[in-house]
């Protein structure tokens, strides 16, 4: 069977970008983006220094990660090997984005859907090769039937030692390389010394959600690194230092360059082409948080409910505020999430695509199925305690919990299935999201009984409760930045938590504000029961506003580390 691949020749490449524009003439691909591109990387000193280039693209993998994760099949795999898209179908989830690890795919800033090389499919049907194979003076990218012993990319396969980019993902990519420098393949061997720029000029970043927003002005402003895993030198400090902006390539003569790392082996990239590193921002990080809190505050209640039962000897505040007004806040924030989650889409009118082109190995498309059901259980549960169906009640209980789970955990497939991103491959990822549920659902309930006057039983209840979430979920969270990384992605990663960007954000908001302040107050509140309501309330909002900030770093985090 026919199974197209690349064979690219990095010994020949001298990265003229004829495939480059080529390619964006054949499939008129936008200023700022790009299907493929030539990374340069320069290592040594003049005259004992060398530049090194690197052909980007779409690896047409043979278990494609962005195949999987889409959840309209907008991206698909054709049986003559080629991974190609339909824009028509695409959403603008951005998925693809963060499950290719070799950062292939972008937003089109015209159509808002996900686009990448596709083998200029409609050329190959017709016998003709793709365009940058045409192009290319030096014939560095070989094109054609690997499975065919006859044609030249199966001889060069079979017989030269080709490589491919991040084999350990086990993608099984279709590009292969030849005399490609592990500098270029890597993208975590190289630094970037200034941030922004490139040997040629500026290089243009977008906004992180926003990737039509190709604003100089504005991405010089940026002042956080575009790379994480070195120091940024600010261009203003630049500038404050007599330096004119320039790269080491044009830097002046009278002023000879000095690597930052000072290390003169160490490889620099002195070109490269704009991404959107960050392609999931807030809208993801609030996402987790409302989830969070509508999936938890059932889970919680239905434990309350399963332990002291609706009536008995139980005040009428308590039944109200676990029968009516815990469904009614565990669905207003499964509503927020879903809510968060369609504004987050570039093409926000295409949500139905979801249910109508579902793709049934995507976990965004099972994660709306969660939500739906159990946003239809919350609702259940609301009308049996408003007509005192408390039998019917009891029986939700256990699918109220599970459904619960299933709102606050699927997160963790889904963001297993970001194949791109170590970060979130973490197996702690599923128990902390269900603590983080806990937490968020005893915080919510700890204010609505301090607000509603609830008895002494249900606060006590929900003091031990938030006391135990709070308690477990650091630990968990501890071990995760902490503990033993898998490899250097997950520890730059966790490096960008505990002592990059993101620590204030770390160290005050969610260890200071959002752990230690709810701890001490709850430990109080167990020792002067008068005090308890007021307490748990407060504890409450400081651990909500902890666990908003986690969430935030752990997004952030996850997106901080290279791709290409
Ligand atoms: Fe191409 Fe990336 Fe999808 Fe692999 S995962 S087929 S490289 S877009």
């Amino acid at each position: 069977m026919t199974k197209y691949a690349f064979v690219i020749d990095q010994r020949k490449c001298i990265g003229c970008h004829a495939c480059t524009v080529a390619c964006k003439a054949e499939h008129d691909v936008p200023i700022g983006v790009n299907r493929t591109w030539v990374k340069y990387i320069e290592r040594g000193e003049f005259p004992n220094s060398r530049r090194y280039f690197l052909v980007n693209r779409c690896n047409h993998c043979d278990d494609a990660p962005c195949v999987k994760i889409c959840p309209t099949k907008a991206l698909y795999k054709r049986a003559d090997g080629i991974v190609d898209f339909d824009s028509n179908r695409c959403i603008g989830c951005k998925s693809c984005m963060q499950a290719c690890p070799y950062d292939a795919l972008y937003i089109d800033p015209n159509s808002h859907t996900a686009a990448k090389c596709n083998y200029c499919a409609h050329r190959t049907e017709t016998g003709m090769e793709p365009a940058c194979v045409v192009v290319c003076p030096e014939h560095a990218i070989i094109a054609g039937d690997m499975h065919n012993p006859q044609t030249e990319i199966a001889q060069i396969i079979a017989r030269e030692p080709v490589r491919v980019r991040k084999p350990e993902q086990g993608t099984g990519p279709n590009v292969y390389y030849l005399g490609a420098d592990e500098a270029t393949i890597n993208p975590e061997a190289a630094v970037q010394e200034l941030p922004h720029m490139t040997m040629w000029g500026t290089m243009l970043r977008p906004h992180h959600e926003q990737e039509s927003t190709f604003n100089p002005t504005a991405s010089l402003r940026t002042e956080e690194p575009s790379r994480v895993l070195q120091e940024a030198v600010p261009l203003s400090e630049l500038r404050r230092n007599g330096h004119n902006g320039r790269t080491p390539a044009t830097l002046n003569a009278l002023k000879p360059y000095q690597p930052a790392s000072g290390n003169p082996t160490q490889a620099r990239i002195v070109y490269d082409t704009p991404k959107n590193s960050a392609p999931w921002g807030w809208m993801v990080s609030a996402y987790l948080g409302t989830k969070s809190i509508g999936a938890g505050a059932m889970m919680i209640a239905a434990l309350a409910l399963a332990l002291y039962g609706l009536q008995g000897t139980l005040s009428g505040t308590m039944n109200t505020l676990l029968g009516l007004t815990t469904p009614i806040i565990g669905g207003l924030f499964i509503a927020a999430t879903l809510v968060l989650l369609v504004a987050d889409l570039k093409r926000p009118e295409r949500a139905l695509f979801l249910i109508i082109k579902a793709n049934p190995t995507s976990w965004l498309v099972w994660g709306g199925y969660i939500l739906g059901i159990f946003g239809a259980i919350e609702a259940l549960w609301f009308f049996a305690a408003l007509f005192g169906f408390a039998t019917f009640l009891h029986l939700l209980l256990i699918p109220a919990a599970l459904f619960g789970m299933a709102a606050a955990g699927y997160t963790a497939f889904l963001f297993g299935q970001a194949e791109g991103r170590d970060f979130w491959q973490s197996p702690l990822l599923l128990p902390i999201l269900l603590v983080q549920a806990a937490l968020a659902g005893s915080s919510a309930l700890g204010m609505l009984a301090w607000i509603e006057g609830a008895g002494t039983t249900l606060t006590t209840f929900l003091t031990v409760a938030l006391l135990s979430a709070v308690g477990v979920h650091v630990l968990l969270i501890l071990m995760e930045v902490f503990g033993s990384h898998s490899n250097s992605h997950v520890a730059a990663s966790a490096h960008t938590i505990t002592h990059g960007p993101l620590s204030n954000i770390f160290y005050g908001l969610f260890i200071a504000l959002g752990v230690l302040v709810p701890v001490v107050l709850l430990i109080v509140a167990l020792a002067v029961p008068v005090a308890q309501p007021v307490l748990l309330g407060l504890a409450g909002i400081a651990a909500l506003v902890g666990l908003f900030a986690y969430e935030h770093c752990f997004v952030v985090a996850g997106q901080a580390v290279p791709l290409s």
